[in-house]
């Protein structure tokens, strides 16, 4: 989920920007299904005991949801504060040589397919208008008035892996016994193809090999935590 406001506006402001975050939170859903997934069937591997799944699982959703809103946070204050460092030097270029960042500006238009004359000229109207916002958008490539909120990051992704993860939680501590792993493998595998379809079909992908990847991938991460579970519980460690 790094910076969704920019790659969105590259595809059409609002509308880009918001299918920039639903896919985020898709993945981060997908992440709380596969780990929270592999945590308890390891543990369904190794214990019968409920009491033991129903802790394993809540501390998987809950460290999970944690690191992944910290990191969000982290990562988004550092492109924030480059962001903005590198606003504040527009800013003040704009103050000290007001010629020279016209001509930037005319320049860079240019290299976009306009003429001399039109850029000089767009270049003109768009510092008369906003000088800030003309340079942020054509040499930075950012939107000034809609920078990424790292608390915003954060909660969006604690919010989508907590959700995620909530499913492989109460279908493992749920149902009886015998009955455990197969619901849980099952409505794992099918939420993941249904992550897997979404997410491909937010990023404008075909939706097999997405389905194909997310759904192996699970099975795979739920089958090396069980092996090792049970290698542990035979063990009787
Ligand atoms: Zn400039």
């Amino acid at each position: 989920m790094t910076e969704p406001t920019h790659e969105g506006e590259a595809h059409g402001g609002a509308l880009g920007s918001r299918l920039n975050w639903l896919r985020a939170a898709v993945l981060g859903a997908n992440d709380g299904i596969v780990s929270t997934a592999g945590l308890v069937v390891g543990v369904a591997g190794a214990t019968d005991d409920r009491a033991a799944l129903l802790t394993a699982g809540l501390a998987g959703l809950l460290a999970g949801s944690m690191s992944m809103a910290a990191g969000e946070y982290v990562s988004v204050s550092t492109q924030r504060d480059s962001e903005l460092a590198a606003l504040a030097a527009e800013k003040r270029e704009l103050r000290e040589q007001p010629d020279a960042e016209l001509e930037e500006l005319t320049e860079m238009l240019q290299n976009r397919g306009l003429s001399r004359e039109v850029a000089h000229e767009a270049a003109v109207q768009l510092t008369e208008r906003d000088a800030l916002k003309a340079h942020a958008s054509v040499e930075l490539g950012i939107d000034p008035d809609r920078l990424t909120n790292p608390w915003h990051a954060a909660w969006a992704s604690f919010l989508a892996f907590t959700a995620g993860a909530l499913l492989p939680l109460l279908a493992i501590v749920l149902p009886p016994a015998g009955w455990r792993l197969l619901v849980t493998v099952v409505c794992v595998l099918a939420a993941l193809t249904l992550t897997g379809w979404s997410s491909a079909g937010l990023g404008g992908a075909g939706p097999r090999r997405a389905i194909l990847r997310n759904v192996l991938g699970g099975a795979l991460a739920m089958g090396v935590t069980y092996a090792a579970g049970t290698l542990l519980g035979v063990a009787g460690v």
